[in-house]
């Protein structure tokens, strides 16, 4: 299985993909990437709803073969009600930086026909930065309205994350990376 083996192979790099999408409703607070954004409608779902959010955290956890979000934190768990999707994302933090990575950068898009979201590009950003403990410009934030694609009523997320092997983190048995030269 899996979920059994190691996290840990020994490769400097690695990719994750994660992708989400949950359905408007009126009457519950948008959250879009930790930042709650003016808008009468909100994103329904079993936490808070955070699309970008969940969409990060199943990348970080694809990255190092750990269990998924929906695996992790069942939505039939009422612990998970309402909850702030931060702790899923610290969860996954956790267990790359348990295997021995750190996030080199992420890139993400998401699909949705309203609010815009240029104008809250820099706060998501700013508060992505802050949960993951990366600069602002490692991280890619990109939105598109989804034309044609008659999903209008839904936010979709994409996101793409790349780890690089800290070099302080090498398995035992394995040889250390070799030192930079000063
Ligand atoms: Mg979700």
């Amino acid at each position: 299985m899996p979920n059994q083996l190691p996290t840990t192979y020994g490769q400097r790099l690695r990719i994750g993909y994660g992708w989400d999408s949950h359905e408007f409703k009126r009457g519950i607070p948008l959250k879009i990437g930790g930042v709650t954004l003016d808008h009468p409608r909100g994103l329904g779902g079993h936490s808070d709803g955070d699309v970008l959010l969940h969409a990060i955290t199943d990348a970080l956890l694809g990255a190092v073969a750990a269990p998924d979000i929906g695996s992790l934190f069942p939505p039939s768990d009422p612990q998970w009600k309402g909850a702030d999707s931060a702790v899923f994302l610290r969860e996954a933090l956790q267990r790359v930086e348990a295997a021995g990575y750190a996030i080199a950068n992420l890139d993400s898009t998401l699909i949705l026909s309203e609010p815009k979201i240029g104008p809250h590009a820099g706060a998501i950003r700013a508060r992505v930065s802050e949960l993951l403990s990366i600069p602002p410009d490692a991280i890619g934030l990109k939105a598109k309205t989804p034309e044609g694609m008659g999903t209008d009523n839904a936010a979709i997320a994409h996101v793409t994350v790349l780890l690089e092997q800290r070099r302080n983190a090498a398995p035992q048995g394995r040889r250390s990376p070799r030192k930079q030269p000063r």
